[in-house]
């Protein structure tokens, strides 16, 4: 079976793992900030918090940005579940704005509608989380002007799109959000076993996220408010805090990522802008081969680098659940690991079981019954490639 998704892993990824293995840290050594700064060199951001997955660095995101009880989040349906499940983990409510038809990512207008109708009812939302989905970048400048005008941060869920950029501006560097996250999973761009970050260009933003990836506890003097460090007189300097002092000051967790992650993490960041050229000329090719077919390919927007993460498919002709599910059946049979991205979010049974039902979220829902995810990965070879055209053509035309 080919996958719709494959780690790369080289030697010198191996090298760099077995040396931390021989040295003095496996956690909470010197590897994380390396690798936080590289990360956040290549994106253009100021600040980077690494955590042990995607889904954390979401966590203490929306907890930095002060989510909780009585709060609303907006993300989208077509998205992994983390994407809304950070916000009920703050204890706040989530809803959903449906995607654009071409891009399969947040639709603009139906976001400002859905504002326009917030505002009136007063419920409108603490954070949005667009997700650039497919490694495609949302439209994040109109996003922006958005959120400065009904009050709301905003959360970029780019899992699925480190090594991606809009207009020459990298993915990641918050020029138009307050934190963006990425996910380090295998079946990303770039890995570290687990692992995640977020991004800021607020240092007060990055402090938090950080005191919540490691129990709530900070161990920087400025922020201490429980041992009295104020000079004696006027002559002397403030002193000093024993040095074995910290303190807890709120409730975190343990979502630190270890050293052995981050060289892992650090090592394929190396590798990076290879491997989104190599899954972009991969969606090229897949482009030119599947062009005649009943198919909807996927639209990269004018000014965007999409990062691949995945190649989608939409069927055009009678798009119904089950031939949906004939094709998808008929391509497994063929040793092709297709998979889809992604059932809408509100449709779980979790998500129901919180009054979101069929019909809520039209473009998304008639997404979910049509996209196929084909393999795509840079070690993808090009003769793999032609056996799942070929079978896309068998099963599709
Ligand atoms: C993978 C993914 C996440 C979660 O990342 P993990 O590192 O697996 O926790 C969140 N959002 C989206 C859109 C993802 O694809």
């Amino acid at each position: 079976m080919i996958p719709y998704g494959r780690q790369d892993v080289t030697q010198a990824d191996i090298d760099a793992v077995v040396e931390v293995l021989r040295s003095d840290f496996l956690t909470q050594g010197p590897a994380i900030s390396r690798f936080e700064q590289e990360v956040a060199k290549k994106v253009k951001a100021k600040h980077a918090v690494a955590s042990n997955s995607g889904t954390s660095a979401l966590h203490i995101a929306c907890l930095a940005l002060g989510v909780g009880p009585g709060d609303l989040l907006w993300t989208v349906p077509n998205t992994f579940v983390a994407s809304a499940n950070c916000g009920r983990y703050c204890g706040a409510d989530v809803d959903f704005v449906d995607i654009d038809p071409r891009t399969w990512n947040l639709s603009v207008a139906k976001l400002q509608e859905k504002l326009v109708r917030a505002k009136k009812e007063k419920r409108l939302p603490k954070v949005v989380v667009p997700v650039h989905f497919s490694g495609q970048p949302t439209d994040q400048e109109a996003i922006w002007d958005l959120a400065q005008e009904y009050d709301f941060r905003v959360l970029e869920d780019a899992s699925h799109a480190v090594g991606a950029s809009r207009n020459g501006e990298p993915v990641g560097s918050c020029r138009w959000s307050d934190i963006t996250v990425f996910s380090f999973h295998p079946v990303k761009i770039i890995t570290s076993g687990e692992g995640g970050m977020g991004l800021t260009n607020d240092a007060e933003l990055a402090e938090r996220m950080e005191m919540f990836r490691s129990h709530g506890i900070t161990r920087s003097p400025q922020r201490f408010v429980g041992i009295d460090l104020s000079p004696k007189s006027a002559t002397e300097p403030r002193s000093a805090a024993p040095a074995w002092y910290y303190e807890q000051q709120t409730l975190g967790f343990n979502y630190r990522l270890t050293d052995i992650q981050a060289v892992l993490g650090a090592s394929q960041l190396r590798r990076i802008d290879l491997y989104v050229e190599r899954r972009n000329e991969l969606a090229r090719r897949y482009d030119a081969a599947l062009k005649g077919l009943p198919l909807q390919l996927p639209t990269v927007m004018p000014g965007n680098r999409s990062a691949f993460h995945i190649y989608v498919v939409r069927l055009r002709r009678n798009p119904t659940p089950e031939t949906h599910r004939r094709v998808f059946d008929e391509l497994r049979q063929r040793g092709i690991g297709v998979n889809v991205h992604y059932m809408p979010v509100h449709l779980q049974p979790y998500y129901r079981q919180l009054g979101f039902a069929p019909g809520q979220f039209p473009e998304a829902e008639a997404y979910g019954e049509s996209a196929i995810t084909l393999p795509l990965y840079p070690e993808l070879s090009e003769g793999d490639q032609d056996r799942v055209i070929d079978a896309v053509k068998a099963v599709c035309q």
